[in-house]
């Protein structure tokens, strides 16, 4: 679903003052206000739109990535709560107080949809990087990754508190919200907002910790088992589910993101799930007939060449390539038979060479059987 332009939004000029935009801001807040327009989805859905535009607008910072890179540049951009699925009811009535500040009194203007309830904090993600080689990628690894982030605190179990004594905030009875009935030119209007008093957490810890100073963490290094299946490639990103920051006061943990770099391997190239060797043989040894050894992420394989092979020659040597990292099957390992010309010969080796150059069967054949560069090219890639 494409996104509508949040001028348009609004109704403003793509130059619009600051105090316009604030004005238009506020006459849709007030159209759209679900307490004025109860059970009207699409009314929902327009004061959502509002407020998104509005938030990005009435921010100097993201109205200019907005204005240089559109949606894209202000894609996330509200943090933790998730920009693209619109904004949550609370983040919205949090505007209202500097929106209608002046003509309500201060008293935040808004309507009770906010689910309520506790406000659970949150750890933050961590990120860190692995460098994968050839054969790791192949078998898959478990790798041992220190890491510095929050942990909770060992004194006062994560609780922030000294003697681990947590109280029950008494402005708003442990719900971490507050319900204000107030009178507006729409009617009655309820209002729920965050406590105050504990910052929407419903507890408070009146002594805190020495440790963590009534935080509940603090950062340590942490080794964290990784286990990496194999197949994965470059610019994958893993997530590991809980091993991120802790957050403060017993709150749910974030993850741990692992980005997966790889090393490049000095004879095997990838492309995808397939792997390519460029084998040079001699061009005795490709007229005769020879074997081969051939270097594999598993070890040393021999494969033999047939007599008369030409140059260019692509052999495939089926599921010796990387598996896939969801598990549909293996790639191949692709080698291509390059024949070595030499650059520095004996007057004996030339003359040898000279009493062939006549002969027939050295004449090259443009019209031979076998594939060129640009079948074996299509080959590959269909
Ligand atoms: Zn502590
Ligand atoms: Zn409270």
């Amino acid at each position: 679903m494409s996104k509508r332009d949040y001028y348009e939004i609004l109704g403003v000029a793509k130059g619009a003052s600051d105090d316009d935009i604030k004005k238009a801001y506020r006459k849709l807040a007030i159209k759209y206000h679900p307490d004025k327009n109860p059970d009207d989805k699409a009314a929902e859905e327009k004061f959502k739109e509002a407020a998104e535009a509005y938030e990005v607008l009435s921010n100097a910072e993201k109205r200019q990535r907005y204005d240089q890179f559109g949606h894209a540049g202000v894609g996330g951009a509200a943090g933790g709560g998730g920009f693209g699925g619109g904004m949550n009811m609370e983040d919205i009535f949090s505007h209202f107080g500097d929106i209608f500040g002046g003509h309500f009194g201060g008293g935040g203007f808004g309507g009770g949809r906010s689910s309520g309830g506790r406000r659970v904090m949150r750890g933050s993600n961590l990120r860190i990087k692995v460098k994968l080689n050839l054969q790791e990628i192949a078998k898959g690894v478990e790798k041992k990754l220190k890491v510095n982030k929050f942990v909770s605190c060992n004194t006062c179990h994560g609780s922030g508190a000294k003697n681990g004594q947590v109280d029950t905030c008494k402005q708003c009875n442990g719900s971490g919200t507050q319900v204000k009935v107030q009178q507006t030119f729409l009617g009655a209007m309820q209002t729920q907002t965050t406590c105050s008093a504990c910052n929407g957490e419903g507890k408070v810890v009146k002594d805190k910790c020495n440790t963590c100073h009534g935080d509940g963490i603090v950062r340590a290094e942490e080794v964290i088992s990784v286990n990496i299946p194999a197949g994965v490639a470059e610019g994958m990103q893993l997530s590991v589910s809980g091993k991120g920051n802790a957050a403060p006061r017993g709150g749910i943990n974030g993850d741990l993101l692992v980005l997966i770099e790889e090393e490049e391997h000095e004879l095997l190239k990838r492309d995808g799930g397939n792997l390519f060797y460029d084998c040079y043989i001699n061009f005795v040894d490709a007229a005769l007939g020879t074997s081969v050894e051939i270097p594999t992420v598993d070890g040393k394989v021999k494969i033999k060449v047939d007599a008369g092979t030409q140059s260019g020659k692509v052999l495939r040597l089926k599921n010796k390539g990387l598996p896939d990292v969801n598990s549909y099957g293996h790639g191949d390992l692709l080698v291509n038979i390059n024949i070595w010309t030499p650059q520095n010969l004996s007057s004996e080796e030339k003359k040898i060479l000279e009493g062939l150059r006549q002969s027939k069967n050295f004449t090259p054949n443009p019209n031979r059987k076998e594939k060129g560069f640009f079948d074996r090219m299509k080959e590959y890639f269909e």
